[in-house]
């Protein structure tokens, strides 16, 4: 019997590479427009006729090749960027496996012209499915033009495979982002020959995301608050979207090392930073840049994969999402911090000059939650002091908190420390409405404050920190009430122990599937505790929630819904004025911890019109 093995001829293996490498009009560019950006180039220009289907041209303005470079530019394996395997972990350009140009010439009707500065004349070659058809010396610009015709005219069943040139479209548009996202520095253009589809001059980071995704006509180009980490492990900075321009559908970027990268698992970082802050569905903008060593990463050897793996994901996860949390907290200010100053309540802005006073804690010992008339059916006009005053003492002890991720940390500088708020009733002209609103004026317009809502948001903001800080105030009750639960009750009140303590809760075991309550947090109404203590044991077991954080965050959310001021209580003049101060101190004002808008603002031209 003969011998049945051959070599595949390099026209065939070089359209076998290609399958890989060039799956559309999309990845021809690519490739041409990373291979620009290793060559140096300040300008690269892109047009596409017919989705890139008839033609893909990529011009720059690069270092340029030798004639025997571009000759052997076209061969597979033929690579300026690595020299042994060493190399491949240590990769800082963008393409390195020399089979791009191989690819596409073997796939398509290639022509090229390229001129090294110091030439006087360039090189042109003309190559189709692998086949040489002409070489010259030719007259051109410094850099190197290369242009695509016909992809995929000798592979039909790709080629029908391509799809509507509107669809091809997209693809080239979102693989040109991916590149001009990493590359401000650098001149793009895109055009499909008659119309210029986009022109991105040189400029920042902040100027090229801006620009790229027209965030000046949308109006949204308030929005990009910056963020940066510097870690042992790795850097990291670039932008995040105020919550407020959170929209259904969002623009989200990581690039590691230059180099765009999908990762669902950082992806998720980022959204349990935005947490609250914006509602269900919505997404944020986020364009989140890391640098890291190469060996840190799994080099990326398929080049059509945008996964990237990293050494140490947890410990990133954890950098991402305080990072992200941290620019969120730091910016997030009043939709316009525009308040007409005269006759409104002072709202203090942290001076770090000014020292911090140590607030007064006004803790009543000898508070009995049944001194009050119980026959009432008023609610007890609240002591806002009482309701505050430890509050602001916990809020002192928040120190600037400090991860540790083994050999790297990262500080955060709080926000927190705020100076005491002083209450001024004198100079405040706030107006209740409906029992249920707080109304004021602002410089834009008129503000109207739901107040549930923002009450709900203050108290959880604090029932947070006080769990965080794992340090509740609890007010101890002259009579201990009886909790009585049912088996399978008694199994989550059990875990949730530890949990009601921090918030301020003192309970013990008082018989079987018996509880007495010997204390409260400070805001606990009298007479509510035995059903609230029910309510949040049947929340948590329906929810079938376990992770600790998850029951944390449920017992501080219904704790501040329970206790927080419903609509149609009636406050006074210094009660609002209290509550309109709290809210703004806190890092999200605009929402309630269930995503819904704590305060509107009906705009001056809006009430001006309605009188014309
Ligand atoms: P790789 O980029 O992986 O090295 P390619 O097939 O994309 O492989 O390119 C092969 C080589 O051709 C590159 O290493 C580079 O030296 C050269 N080359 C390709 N495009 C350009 C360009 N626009 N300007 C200068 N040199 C280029
Ligand atoms: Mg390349």
């Amino acid at each position: 019997m003969t011998d049945i093995i051959s070599i595949l001829p390099d026209s065939v293996a070089n359209q076998i590479a290609a399958g890989e490498v060039i799956q559309r009009p999309a990845s021809v560019i690519k490739e041409l427009v990373e291979n620009s950006i290793d060559a140096g180039a300040s300008s690269v220009h892109v047009v596409v006729k017919d989705g890139g289907s008839s033609m893909i041209q990529v011009i720059d303005d690069g270092k340029g090749m030798s004639q025997t470079d571009a000759r052997l530019s076209f061969d597979r394996h033929a690579t300026s960027k690595i020299k042994d395997a060493a190399d491949l972990f240590s990769l800082q350009t963008m393409g390195f496996r020399g089979e791009a140009l191989a690819s596409i010439a073997a796939v398509a009707q290639v022509e090229m012209r390229t001129r090294r500065e110091e030439d006087s004349l360039g090189t042109f070659i003309e190559i189709a499915g692998t086949r040489v058809f002409r070489q010259d010396s030719v007259q051109c610009d410094k850099g190197t033009s290369i242009s695509v015709k016909n992809l995929f005219f000798n592979v039909p069943a790709r080629r029908r495979f391509l799809k509507a040139n509107s669809t091809e479209l997209m693809h080239i548009r979102n693989e040109f982002y991916r590149i001009v996202l990493v590359n401000p520095e650098v001149n793009f253009s895109l055009s499909d020959g008659t119309t210029e589809l986009m022109n991105l001059p040189a400029t920042t980071l902040k100027g090229r995301i801006e620009h790229v995704f027209d965030f000046a006509r949308k109006k949204m180009d308030q929005q990009l608050l910056p963020i940066s980490a510097s870690t042992g492990l790795l850097e990291i900075k670039g932008f995040v979207g105020r919550p407020e321009y959170a929209q259904r559908s969002a623009n989200q970027y990581f690039f590691v090392n230059g180099r765009y990268m999908r990762h669902p698992y950082f992806h998720k970082a980022v959204m349990v930073a935005y947490d609250k802050l914006i509602k269900p569905g919505e997404n944020p903008n986020y364009f989140i840049y890391f640098e890291t060593d190469p060996q840190s990463i799994d080099v990326n050897v398929h080049p059509s994969k945008t996964e990237i793996k990293f050494e140490n994901e947890q410990a990133v996860w954890s950098i991402v999402q305080a990072t992200v949390k941290e620019a969120l907290g730091k910016f997030q200010v009043v939709p316009s911090l525009d308040f007409d100053l005269e006759g409104q309540p002072d709202i203090p802005v942290l001076d770090s000059n000014t020292p911090i006073t140590q607030p007064r804690t006004s803790f009543n010992p000898s508070y009995n939650p049944f001194g009050t008339s119980s026959s009432s059916h008023k609610r007890p006009e609240l002591d806002w002091e009482k309701l505050y005053g430890d509050f602001d003492s916990d809020k002192n002890k928040l120190k600037p908190a400090s991860l540790d991720f083994g050999h790297s940390s990262i500080d955060f500088q709080t926000e927190e420390q705020q100076t005491e708020l002083e209450l001024s009733s004198s100079t405040a002209e706030l107006f209740q409405y409906k029992l249920s609103y707080i109304c004021t004026s602002v410089k834009s317009g008129l503000m109207l404050i739901d107040q549930h809502r923002a009450h709900f948001r203050i108290l959880f903001d604090r029932f947070s920190k006080r769990i965080q800080l794992k340090k509740g105030v609890s007010q101890q009750v002259l009579f201990p009430e009886i909790l009585e639960l049912e088996a399978n009750e008694t199994d989550v009140l059990t875990v949730m122990l530890d949990e009601l303590r921090i918030v301020g809760f003192d309970i013990e075991v008082f018989g079987k599937n018996t509880f007495s309550v010997n204390g409260v947090p400070s805001e606990i109404e009298a007479g509510s505790t035995i059903a609230l203590l029910k309510e949040l044991v049947s929340e948590v077991m329906n929810s079938e929630i376990s992770i600790k954080d998850t029951i944390q965050n449920e017992i501080a959310l219904l704790l501040s819904r329970r206790t927080a001021i419903q609509s149609g209580q009636s406050l006074t003049q210094k009660e609002m004025i209290q509550l309109f101060e709290d809210l703004f101190q806190c890092e999200n004002h605009l929402y309630s911890p269930d995503g819904k808008t704590i305060a509107v603002v009906i705009q001056n031209d809006e009430i001006e019109r309605k009188f014309r």
